[in-house]
Protein backbone atom coordinates (compact mmCIF):
# COMPACT_ATOMS: atom_id res chain seq x y z
CA UNK A 1 0.00 0.00 0.00
CA UNK A 2 1.13 3.38 -1.21
CA UNK A 3 2.28 5.28 1.98
CA UNK A 4 -0.54 7.76 3.04
CA UNK A 5 -3.17 5.77 0.55
CA UNK A 6 -6.04 4.64 2.81
CA UNK A 7 -6.89 0.82 3.34
CA UNK A 8 -10.19 1.10 2.60
CA UNK A 9 -11.30 -2.36 0.99
CA UNK A 10 -10.13 -5.19 3.20
CA UNK A 11 -10.08 -8.70 2.91
CA UNK A 12 -10.40 -10.66 6.57
CA UNK A 13 -9.48 -14.07 5.87
CA UNK A 14 -9.38 -16.13 8.80
CA UNK A 15 -8.44 -20.09 9.14
CA UNK A 16 -7.70 -22.77 11.79
CA UNK A 17 -3.70 -21.04 11.63
CA UNK A 18 -4.63 -17.57 11.86
CA UNK A 19 -6.37 -14.57 10.77
CA UNK A 20 -5.23 -12.51 7.63
CA UNK A 21 -6.24 -8.70 7.09
CA UNK A 22 -5.57 -7.73 3.13
CA UNK A 23 -5.82 -4.21 2.40
CA UNK A 24 -6.35 -2.24 -0.96
CA UNK A 25 -7.09 0.97 -2.17
CA UNK A 26 -10.84 2.44 -2.41
CA UNK A 27 -12.28 3.63 -5.28
CA UNK A 28 -10.10 1.34 -7.57
CA UNK A 29 -9.57 3.13 -10.15
CA UNK A 30 -7.86 0.36 -12.48
CA UNK A 31 -10.31 0.79 -15.34
CA UNK A 32 -10.66 4.51 -15.28
CA UNK A 33 -6.87 5.29 -15.52
CA UNK A 34 -5.94 5.07 -19.13
CA UNK A 35 -3.16 3.24 -20.16
CA UNK A 36 -2.00 -0.08 -21.33
CA UNK A 37 -1.05 -3.32 -20.05
CA UNK A 38 3.04 -3.74 -20.19
CA UNK A 39 3.90 -7.07 -19.11
CA UNK A 40 7.72 -5.86 -19.07
CA UNK A 41 7.04 -3.49 -15.92
CA UNK A 42 4.55 -5.74 -13.91
CA UNK A 43 5.15 -8.07 -10.96
CA UNK A 44 5.72 -11.82 -11.29
CA UNK A 45 1.90 -12.07 -10.11
CA UNK A 46 0.68 -9.79 -12.78
CA UNK A 47 2.58 -10.95 -15.81
CA UNK A 48 0.16 -12.58 -18.55
CA UNK A 49 2.67 -15.33 -21.05
CA UNK A 50 0.92 -16.87 -24.40
CA UNK A 51 2.12 -20.35 -24.22
CA UNK A 52 1.99 -23.23 -26.87
CA UNK A 53 -0.78 -23.09 -29.50
CA UNK A 54 -3.36 -26.80 -28.34
CA UNK A 55 -5.72 -25.92 -31.61
CA UNK A 56 -3.81 -24.82 -34.63
CA UNK A 57 -4.60 -21.01 -35.10
CA UNK A 58 -7.80 -20.89 -32.87
CA UNK A 59 -6.20 -21.93 -29.36
CA UNK A 60 -3.58 -21.17 -27.04
CA UNK A 61 -2.50 -21.41 -23.57
CA UNK A 62 -1.86 -18.46 -21.83
CA UNK A 63 -0.33 -18.40 -18.10
CA UNK A 64 -1.39 -15.39 -16.09
CA UNK A 65 -0.62 -14.43 -12.44
CA UNK A 66 -3.34 -14.19 -9.64
CA UNK A 67 -3.03 -10.73 -9.06
CA UNK A 68 -3.88 -9.79 -12.81
CA UNK A 69 -7.49 -8.08 -12.77
CA UNK A 70 -10.12 -8.66 -15.47
CA UNK A 71 -9.23 -4.92 -16.91
CA UNK A 72 -5.26 -5.78 -17.17
CA UNK A 73 -6.60 -9.13 -19.14
CA UNK A 74 -8.67 -7.01 -21.25
CA UNK A 75 -6.39 -4.61 -22.31
CA UNK A 76 -3.83 -6.93 -22.71
CA UNK A 77 -6.21 -8.60 -24.67
CA UNK A 78 -7.06 -5.57 -26.89
CA UNK A 79 -3.34 -4.92 -27.39
CA UNK A 80 -2.49 -8.38 -28.53
CA UNK A 81 -5.65 -8.00 -30.73
CA UNK A 82 -5.14 -11.71 -30.84
CA UNK A 83 -6.42 -13.95 -28.32
CA UNK A 84 -9.38 -13.53 -25.07
CA UNK A 85 -11.01 -15.93 -22.80
CA UNK A 86 -14.70 -17.16 -24.51
CA UNK A 87 -16.32 -15.77 -21.31
CA UNK A 88 -16.03 -13.86 -18.68
CA UNK A 89 -17.22 -12.32 -15.36
CA UNK A 90 -18.96 -8.84 -16.40
CA UNK A 91 -16.83 -6.84 -13.29
CA UNK A 92 -13.14 -5.71 -14.71
CA UNK A 93 -11.83 -5.18 -11.69
CA UNK A 94 -11.68 -8.13 -10.22
CA UNK A 95 -8.84 -10.45 -10.07
CA UNK A 96 -7.96 -13.60 -11.89
CA UNK A 97 -7.44 -15.53 -8.88
CA UNK A 98 -10.92 -14.46 -7.31
CA UNK A 99 -12.46 -14.61 -10.56
CA UNK A 100 -11.35 -18.72 -10.45
CA UNK A 101 -11.71 -19.29 -6.76
CA UNK A 102 -15.43 -19.27 -6.67
CA UNK A 103 -15.93 -20.89 -9.99
CA UNK A 104 -16.95 -17.96 -11.77
CA UNK A 105 -18.94 -17.69 -15.34
CA UNK A 106 -19.69 -15.28 -17.69
CA UNK A 107 -22.40 -16.21 -20.76
CA UNK A 108 -23.50 -17.94 -23.54
CA UNK A 109 -24.88 -21.70 -23.96
CA UNK A 110 -21.91 -22.90 -25.26
CA UNK A 111 -19.69 -21.71 -22.63
CA UNK A 112 -18.51 -22.94 -19.04
CA UNK A 113 -17.46 -21.40 -15.83
CA UNK A 114 -14.16 -19.81 -16.10
CA UNK A 115 -12.37 -22.48 -13.84
CA UNK A 116 -13.47 -25.19 -16.44
CA UNK A 117 -10.48 -23.20 -19.13
CA UNK A 118 -8.34 -23.79 -16.68
CA UNK A 119 -5.51 -26.44 -18.05
CA UNK A 120 -3.07 -25.59 -15.10
CA UNK A 121 -2.93 -24.33 -11.92
CA UNK A 122 -0.13 -23.67 -10.05
CA UNK A 123 -0.32 -23.10 -5.84
CA UNK A 124 1.74 -23.01 -2.70
CA UNK A 125 0.53 -25.95 -0.46
CA UNK A 126 0.05 -26.15 3.60
CA UNK A 127 3.88 -26.30 3.98
CA UNK A 128 4.93 -23.35 2.00
CA UNK A 129 5.79 -25.27 -1.04
CA UNK A 130 5.13 -24.29 -4.90
CA UNK A 131 3.05 -27.14 -6.39
CA UNK A 132 1.89 -27.30 -10.16
CA UNK A 133 -1.57 -29.31 -10.94
CA UNK A 134 -1.96 -30.13 -14.75
CA UNK A 135 -3.70 -33.75 -14.69
CA UNK A 136 -6.61 -33.45 -17.20
CA UNK A 137 -8.71 -35.40 -14.26
CA UNK A 138 -7.44 -33.62 -11.42
CA UNK A 139 -7.71 -30.32 -12.21
CA UNK A 140 -11.17 -30.61 -12.36
CA UNK A 141 -11.56 -30.15 -8.64
CA UNK A 142 -8.09 -28.36 -8.07
CA UNK A 143 -9.32 -25.23 -10.38
CA UNK A 144 -11.84 -23.66 -8.16
CA UNK A 145 -11.53 -24.37 -4.66
CA UNK A 146 -11.60 -21.04 -3.00
CA UNK A 147 -8.66 -20.69 -1.73
CA UNK A 148 -9.10 -24.10 0.25
CA UNK A 149 -6.29 -26.09 -1.48
CA UNK A 150 -3.33 -23.41 -1.01
CA UNK A 151 -2.50 -19.77 -2.22
CA UNK A 152 -2.60 -20.31 -5.92
CA UNK A 153 -0.17 -17.81 -7.82
CA UNK A 154 -0.62 -18.32 -11.70
CA UNK A 155 -3.40 -19.85 -13.68
CA UNK A 156 -3.09 -21.61 -16.98
CA UNK A 157 -6.29 -21.14 -19.40
CA UNK A 158 -6.86 -22.08 -22.65
CA UNK A 159 -7.70 -18.96 -24.85
CA UNK A 160 -9.40 -18.83 -28.01
CA UNK A 161 -9.38 -16.30 -30.89
CA UNK A 162 -11.50 -13.83 -30.80
CA UNK A 163 -14.18 -12.79 -33.47
CA UNK A 164 -14.26 -9.07 -34.33
CA UNK A 165 -17.58 -8.13 -35.60
CA UNK A 166 -18.61 -5.05 -37.29
CA UNK A 167 -20.60 -2.81 -34.37
CA UNK A 168 -23.65 -2.47 -37.19
CA UNK A 169 -23.49 -6.38 -37.95
CA UNK A 170 -22.74 -8.20 -34.38
CA UNK A 171 -26.77 -6.63 -33.56
CA UNK A 172 -27.77 -6.30 -36.69
CA UNK A 173 -30.75 -3.69 -37.07
CA UNK A 174 -33.91 -4.66 -38.10
CA UNK A 175 -33.65 -1.06 -41.00
CA UNK A 176 -30.22 -1.05 -42.09
CA UNK A 177 -30.50 3.53 -41.39
CA UNK A 178 -31.21 2.79 -38.18
CA UNK A 179 -27.46 2.87 -37.97
CA UNK A 180 -25.89 6.71 -37.31
CA UNK A 181 -23.40 7.81 -39.74
CA UNK A 182 -21.24 7.80 -37.04
CA UNK A 183 -21.34 4.10 -36.81
CA UNK A 184 -21.20 3.00 -40.54
CA UNK A 185 -18.55 1.25 -42.14
CA UNK A 186 -17.33 0.41 -46.04
CA UNK A 187 -20.03 -2.49 -45.93
CA UNK A 188 -22.78 0.32 -45.39
CA UNK A 189 -22.50 1.44 -48.93
CA UNK A 190 -21.02 -1.69 -50.83
CA UNK A 191 -24.26 -2.84 -53.76
CA UNK A 192 -24.56 -5.82 -51.24
CA UNK A 193 -25.17 -4.43 -48.50
CA UNK A 194 -28.64 -5.86 -48.13
CA UNK A 195 -27.30 -9.15 -48.12
CA UNK A 196 -24.85 -8.49 -46.03
CA UNK A 197 -27.29 -7.70 -43.51
CA UNK A 198 -29.49 -10.60 -43.72
CA UNK A 199 -26.40 -12.71 -43.75
CA UNK A 200 -25.40 -11.01 -40.19
CA UNK A 201 -29.20 -11.42 -39.06
CA UNK A 202 -28.71 -15.20 -39.85
CA UNK A 203 -25.32 -15.32 -37.60
CA UNK A 204 -27.33 -13.25 -34.64
CA UNK A 205 -30.28 -15.49 -34.46
CA UNK A 206 -28.22 -18.29 -34.28
CA UNK A 207 -25.85 -17.40 -31.69
CA UNK A 208 -28.75 -16.18 -29.76
CA UNK A 209 -30.39 -19.41 -29.79
CA UNK A 210 -27.20 -21.89 -29.43
CA UNK A 211 -24.44 -19.71 -28.42
CA UNK A 212 -24.38 -16.63 -26.16
CA UNK A 213 -27.38 -14.80 -24.59
CA UNK A 214 -27.60 -12.68 -21.59
CA UNK A 215 -30.19 -9.80 -20.79
CA UNK A 216 -30.58 -7.31 -18.13
CA UNK A 217 -33.80 -5.77 -16.83
CA UNK A 218 -33.49 -2.37 -14.74
CA UNK A 219 -35.78 -1.90 -11.95
CA UNK A 220 -38.71 0.02 -12.14
CA UNK A 221 -37.35 2.32 -10.38
CA UNK A 222 -34.09 3.14 -11.89
CA UNK A 223 -32.99 4.62 -15.62
CA UNK A 224 -29.57 4.62 -16.98
CA UNK A 225 -27.66 4.27 -20.10
CA UNK A 226 -27.21 0.23 -20.96
CA UNK A 227 -23.92 0.13 -20.76
CA UNK A 228 -23.63 1.46 -17.30
CA UNK A 229 -27.01 -0.94 -16.73
CA UNK A 230 -24.65 -3.79 -17.59
CA UNK A 231 -23.53 -4.61 -14.24
CA UNK A 232 -22.94 -0.27 -13.35
CA UNK A 233 -19.66 -2.42 -14.26
CA UNK A 234 -17.16 0.82 -13.81
CA UNK A 235 -18.94 0.97 -10.09
CA UNK A 236 -20.66 -1.95 -8.74
CA UNK A 237 -16.48 -2.75 -7.64
CA UNK A 238 -16.88 0.19 -4.91
CA UNK A 239 -20.53 -0.08 -4.03
CA UNK A 240 -21.79 -2.41 -1.50
CA UNK A 241 -24.46 -4.85 -3.08
CA UNK A 242 -26.55 -8.00 -1.80
CA UNK A 243 -26.57 -10.34 -4.90
CA UNK A 244 -28.65 -13.70 -4.81
CA UNK A 245 -27.68 -15.88 -7.98
CA UNK A 246 -29.48 -19.33 -8.54
CA UNK A 247 -28.51 -21.96 -11.09
CA UNK A 248 -31.13 -23.80 -12.97
CA UNK A 249 -30.89 -26.87 -15.13
CA UNK A 250 -32.72 -26.66 -18.45
CA UNK A 251 -35.12 -29.13 -18.81
CA UNK A 252 -35.85 -31.48 -21.22
CA UNK A 253 -38.48 -29.92 -24.17
CA UNK A 254 -41.67 -32.73 -23.83
CA UNK A 255 -41.69 -32.86 -27.68
CA UNK A 256 -38.36 -32.98 -28.50
CA UNK A 257 -36.01 -35.36 -26.78
CA UNK A 258 -32.82 -34.23 -27.05
CA UNK A 259 -33.12 -30.54 -26.90
CA UNK A 260 -33.85 -28.02 -24.00
CA UNK A 261 -36.88 -26.11 -23.16
CA UNK A 262 -36.67 -22.87 -23.36
CA UNK A 263 -39.78 -22.02 -21.52
CA UNK A 264 -38.45 -22.28 -18.38
CA UNK A 265 -36.68 -19.44 -19.08
CA UNK A 266 -39.35 -17.09 -20.14
CA UNK A 267 -41.57 -18.31 -17.08
CA UNK A 268 -38.31 -17.34 -14.66
CA UNK A 269 -37.61 -14.08 -15.67
CA UNK A 270 -41.53 -13.04 -16.16
CA UNK A 271 -41.79 -14.26 -12.47
CA UNK A 272 -38.92 -12.14 -11.27
CA UNK A 273 -40.36 -8.79 -13.15
CA UNK A 274 -43.92 -9.83 -11.66
CA UNK A 275 -42.56 -9.87 -8.14
CA UNK A 276 -40.85 -6.78 -8.83
CA UNK A 277 -44.01 -5.31 -9.47
CA UNK A 278 -46.46 -6.51 -6.99
CA UNK A 279 -43.83 -5.21 -4.57
CA UNK A 280 -44.04 -1.79 -6.21
CA UNK A 281 -47.32 -2.16 -6.01
CA UNK A 282 -48.25 -2.78 -2.35
CA UNK A 283 -48.66 0.31 -0.24
CA UNK A 284 -47.16 4.36 -0.61
CA UNK A 285 -43.85 2.95 -1.33
CA UNK A 286 -43.63 2.13 -5.22
CA UNK A 287 -39.66 0.33 -5.15
CA UNK A 288 -39.36 -2.62 -4.79
CA UNK A 289 -35.98 -4.51 -2.53
CA UNK A 290 -34.43 -5.34 -5.98
CA UNK A 291 -33.05 -1.70 -6.34
CA UNK A 292 -30.13 -2.42 -8.84
CA UNK A 293 -30.99 -5.31 -11.43
CA UNK A 294 -32.52 -8.56 -12.23
CA UNK A 295 -29.84 -10.21 -14.67
CA UNK A 296 -30.19 -13.54 -16.58
CA UNK A 297 -27.62 -15.54 -18.57
CA UNK A 298 -27.64 -18.91 -20.62
CA UNK A 299 -24.83 -21.06 -19.69
CA UNK A 300 -23.47 -24.65 -20.50
CA UNK A 301 -24.95 -27.66 -18.89
CA UNK A 302 -23.16 -28.35 -15.70
CA UNK A 303 -21.95 -31.37 -14.12
CA UNK A 304 -25.76 -33.63 -13.10
CA UNK A 305 -27.21 -31.30 -16.29
CA UNK A 306 -27.29 -31.92 -19.77
CA UNK A 307 -28.73 -29.53 -21.54
CA UNK A 308 -27.54 -26.24 -20.25
CA UNK A 309 -27.77 -23.81 -17.13
CA UNK A 310 -30.13 -21.12 -16.50
CA UNK A 311 -28.80 -18.57 -14.11
CA UNK A 312 -30.79 -15.75 -12.65
CA UNK A 313 -29.66 -13.14 -10.73
CA UNK A 314 -31.11 -10.32 -8.18
CA UNK A 315 -29.10 -7.82 -7.10
CA UNK A 316 -30.06 -4.51 -4.55
CA UNK A 317 -27.94 -1.60 -2.51
CA UNK A 318 -27.84 -2.23 1.09
CA UNK A 319 -27.80 1.06 1.69
CA UNK A 320 -31.02 1.73 0.53
CA UNK A 321 -32.85 -0.96 1.29
CA UNK A 322 -33.50 -3.05 4.86
CA UNK A 323 -32.02 -6.12 5.84
CA UNK A 324 -35.75 -7.40 6.23
CA UNK A 325 -36.90 -6.45 3.34
CA UNK A 326 -34.40 -7.91 1.11
CA UNK A 327 -34.17 -11.00 2.65
CA UNK A 328 -38.28 -11.82 2.63
CA UNK A 329 -37.81 -10.31 -1.00
CA UNK A 330 -35.02 -12.45 -2.01
CA UNK A 331 -36.37 -15.42 -0.13
CA UNK A 332 -39.19 -15.59 -2.29
CA UNK A 333 -37.35 -14.81 -5.93
CA UNK A 334 -35.27 -18.44 -4.33
CA UNK A 335 -38.75 -19.62 -3.44
CA UNK A 336 -40.26 -19.17 -6.96
CA UNK A 337 -37.29 -20.66 -8.75
CA UNK A 338 -36.97 -24.00 -6.55
CA UNK A 339 -40.42 -24.74 -7.50
CA UNK A 340 -39.29 -25.41 -11.27
CA UNK A 341 -37.60 -28.57 -9.85
CA UNK A 342 -34.58 -29.75 -10.79
CA UNK A 343 -31.15 -29.75 -9.37
CA UNK A 344 -31.24 -25.63 -8.67
CA UNK A 345 -28.61 -24.22 -7.07
CA UNK A 346 -27.22 -21.26 -5.43
CA UNK A 347 -23.92 -19.71 -7.47
CA UNK A 348 -20.79 -19.89 -5.09
CA UNK A 349 -20.07 -16.84 -5.47
CA UNK A 350 -23.11 -14.73 -4.15
CA UNK A 351 -24.21 -14.19 -0.97
CA UNK A 352 -26.35 -17.70 -0.08
CA UNK A 353 -25.90 -17.95 3.72
CA UNK A 354 -28.47 -16.39 4.50
CA UNK A 355 -31.35 -18.05 2.94
CA UNK A 356 -33.55 -21.53 3.12
CA UNK A 357 -33.52 -23.90 -0.41
CA UNK A 358 -36.87 -26.36 -0.14
CA UNK A 359 -36.87 -24.84 3.47
CA UNK A 360 -33.25 -26.55 4.74
CA UNK A 361 -30.54 -24.14 5.26
CA UNK A 362 -28.27 -23.23 2.73
CA UNK A 363 -24.94 -24.98 3.58
CA UNK A 364 -26.80 -28.34 4.48
CA UNK A 365 -29.07 -28.40 1.42
CA UNK A 366 -25.53 -27.74 -0.86
CA UNK A 367 -24.18 -30.64 1.15
CA UNK A 368 -26.70 -33.13 1.62
CA UNK A 369 -29.23 -31.88 -2.02
CA UNK A 370 -27.19 -30.19 -4.42
CA UNK A 371 -23.61 -31.53 -4.54
CA UNK A 372 -24.19 -34.99 -1.93
CA UNK A 373 -21.72 -36.68 -4.93
CA UNK A 374 -19.55 -34.02 -5.91
CA UNK A 375 -18.33 -33.18 -2.37
CA UNK A 376 -17.40 -36.32 -1.21
CA UNK A 377 -15.58 -36.79 -5.36
CA UNK A 378 -13.97 -33.28 -4.22
CA UNK A 379 -12.00 -34.17 -1.10
CA UNK A 380 -11.20 -37.49 -2.76
CA UNK A 381 -9.68 -35.60 -5.42
CA UNK A 382 -7.60 -33.32 -2.76
CA UNK A 383 -6.90 -36.52 -1.24
CA UNK A 384 -5.05 -37.26 -4.37
CA UNK A 385 -3.65 -34.61 -5.22
CA UNK A 386 -2.00 -34.30 -1.47
CA UNK A 387 -0.54 -37.72 -2.20
CA UNK A 388 1.07 -37.00 -4.80
CA UNK A 389 2.13 -33.47 -3.91
CA UNK A 390 3.23 -34.39 0.15
CA UNK A 391 0.55 -33.23 2.23
CA UNK A 392 -2.66 -34.91 3.96
CA UNK A 393 -5.87 -33.61 4.20
CA UNK A 394 -5.80 -32.94 7.88
CA UNK A 395 -3.11 -30.64 7.35
CA UNK A 396 -4.55 -29.15 4.49
CA UNK A 397 -7.63 -28.33 6.43
CA UNK A 398 -5.76 -26.71 9.32
CA UNK A 399 -3.45 -24.25 7.44
CA UNK A 400 -6.57 -22.82 4.54
CA UNK A 401 -9.78 -23.90 6.02
CA UNK A 402 -12.78 -22.09 8.17
CA UNK A 403 -15.64 -23.47 10.05
CA UNK A 404 -17.92 -22.90 6.33
CA UNK A 405 -15.63 -25.31 4.52
CA UNK A 406 -15.40 -27.71 7.54
CA UNK A 407 -18.74 -27.77 7.71
CA UNK A 408 -19.33 -28.71 4.38
CA UNK A 409 -15.91 -30.71 2.83
CA UNK A 410 -14.58 -31.87 5.93
CA UNK A 411 -17.42 -33.24 8.38
C1 LIG B 1 -22.09 -6.98 -8.41
C2 LIG B 1 -21.48 -8.30 -8.65
C3 LIG B 1 -21.56 -8.86 -9.90
C4 LIG B 1 -21.03 -10.11 -10.16
N1 LIG B 1 -21.13 -10.65 -11.41
C5 LIG B 1 -20.70 -11.89 -11.64
C6 LIG B 1 -20.82 -12.52 -12.90
O1 LIG B 1 -21.20 -11.89 -13.89
N2 LIG B 1 -20.47 -13.83 -13.01
C7 LIG B 1 -19.99 -14.52 -11.95
O2 LIG B 1 -19.74 -15.70 -12.07
N3 LIG B 1 -19.78 -13.92 -10.76
C8 LIG B 1 -20.13 -12.64 -10.59
N4 LIG B 1 -19.93 -12.05 -9.36
C9 LIG B 1 -19.05 -12.68 -8.40
C10 LIG B 1 -17.66 -12.06 -8.64
O3 LIG B 1 -17.21 -12.39 -9.93
C11 LIG B 1 -16.66 -12.56 -7.60
O4 LIG B 1 -17.11 -12.08 -6.36
C12 LIG B 1 -15.30 -11.97 -7.94
O5 LIG B 1 -14.80 -12.59 -9.09
C13 LIG B 1 -14.34 -12.11 -6.83
O6 LIG B 1 -13.11 -11.56 -7.27
P1 LIG B 1 -12.11 -10.85 -6.26
O7 LIG B 1 -10.89 -10.51 -7.05
O8 LIG B 1 -12.82 -9.79 -5.51
O9 LIG B 1 -11.76 -12.11 -5.33
P2 LIG B 1 -11.99 -12.37 -3.77
O10 LIG B 1 -13.40 -12.05 -3.39
O11 LIG B 1 -10.88 -11.77 -3.05
O12 LIG B 1 -11.83 -13.97 -3.78
C14 LIG B 1 -12.85 -14.84 -4.22
C15 LIG B 1 -12.51 -16.26 -3.78
O13 LIG B 1 -11.35 -16.74 -4.45
C16 LIG B 1 -10.35 -17.10 -3.52
N5 LIG B 1 -9.06 -16.62 -4.04
C17 LIG B 1 -8.79 -15.40 -4.56
N6 LIG B 1 -7.48 -15.32 -4.91
C18 LIG B 1 -6.93 -16.51 -4.59
C19 LIG B 1 -5.62 -17.04 -4.70
N7 LIG B 1 -4.60 -16.33 -5.21
N8 LIG B 1 -5.41 -18.30 -4.27
C20 LIG B 1 -6.42 -19.04 -3.74
N9 LIG B 1 -7.68 -18.59 -3.61
C21 LIG B 1 -7.93 -17.35 -4.03
C22 LIG B 1 -10.73 -16.38 -2.20
O14 LIG B 1 -10.25 -17.09 -1.09
C23 LIG B 1 -12.24 -16.40 -2.29
O15 LIG B 1 -12.75 -17.65 -1.85
C24 LIG B 1 -20.41 -10.80 -9.11
C25 LIG B 1 -20.29 -10.22 -7.84
C26 LIG B 1 -20.83 -8.98 -7.60
C27 LIG B 1 -20.70 -8.35 -6.24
Amino acid sequence: MAPGALPCSLCWVSSQSGSYLFANTLPDPTSLIPGEYDSSTVPELKSIDLKEETVQGKKRLCRVGVAVTNEDFRRWAIAEKALSLPADVILVEVTIGGVNGPMCHGAGITHKTLSDYVRRLEYVDCHGRLQIVDDAVQIQAAAGTFGILGVVTHITYAVMKPLKEDVGLGVPPIDKDDIPVALRSAWFDAPDADQQLASATTRFNNRAANEYYSDENNTPTYKTFLPNALHFRRGTQNMRVRDIELQIPLPLRKDGPSKPDFSIVQRAWWDIIKLVYKDADVGSDPSSAMRVALEMRLMAPQKGNDLGTLSIEVLTLPDAVADDEWHEFAQRAIDIRMSYGGNTRPHWAQKWDYFKFKGIETSKYLKEVAYIDQIPEFRDMLSKIGKQHGWMLDELQRRFSNELWDKLVYE
